[in-house]
């Protein structure tokens, strides 16, 4: 690999979990922390204030283990996958931008978000979310089954409009049953991937 490091000898490292994507933190490599990161399989910087390599961890114990090192397409930036041990910041939050490092489905953990805000914040007659769970989790548990089963009427069709729409419908009102039931995706994510281990 022939890196492009700058004038003081330096690359940046952008630090992101192999696992959930998010990006936990920046630092700078030299030659050595970048041979080192490889050799080790830990993630070792170049610290420009201790002026000193620098294995993160070697204090708090919150190392981060090597996964993948992807090098951008002007090789002056490195990409690398780790897997954090513990909080990644020396604040003691998940990333270095405050943030809670959870799986992250996109616009569905928005969606997720929006039904916790409508669930909690507004009234049945105001919002067809709010009612539903107004009614109890048996009523929301026979609605996904319904929808489950417009499904499976459409699957056998050829209308690839209504077998989306009630697609959406079932997802959307899973998701409603799953936040009754006090779980998120990322918890059914958690039993498949241990499905996969097996
Ligand atoms: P650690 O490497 O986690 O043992 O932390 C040792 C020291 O490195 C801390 O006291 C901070 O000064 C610094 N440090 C640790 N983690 C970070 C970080 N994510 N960003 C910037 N500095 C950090
Ligand atoms: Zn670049
Ligand atoms: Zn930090
Ligand atoms: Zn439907």
């Amino acid at each position: 690999m022939n890196l492009k490091y700058n004038s003081e000898g330096l690359i940046p490292a952008i630090i992101q979990d192999a696992t959930t994507k998010n990006v936990l933190m920046l630092g700078y490599m030299n030659e050595e922390a970048f041979r080192l990161t490889q050799d080790a399989k830990r993630v070792t910087f170049y610290s420009r204030s201790k002026q000193r390599l620098w294995t993160k961890g070697e204090e708090s114990g919150n190392v981060l283990n090597l996964v993948d090192i992807k090098v951008d397409c002007d090789n002056d930036t490195l990409l690398i996958q780790a897997h954090p041990e513990g909080p990644t910041c020396h604040k003691g939050s998940d990333t270095c931008w405050n943030e809670e490092n959870t799986s992250n489905f996109g616009f569905l953990s928005q969606l997720e978000q929006t039904i916790e805000d409508r669930r909690t914040n507004s009234k049945p007659e105001d919002s067809y979310v709010a009612s539903l769970f107004a009614k109890g989790i048996n009523k929301l548990a026979q609605k996904v089954g319904e929808e489950a089963v417009e499904v499976v009427i459409e699957a056998k069709d050829e209308n690839d409009g209504l077998f989306l729409n009630e697609s959406a419908d079932l997802l959307f009102h899973y998701l409603m049953l799953l936040q009754a039931k006090g779980f998120k995706l990322e918890d059914i994510e958690r039993v498949l991937k241990n499905r996969e281990k097996k």
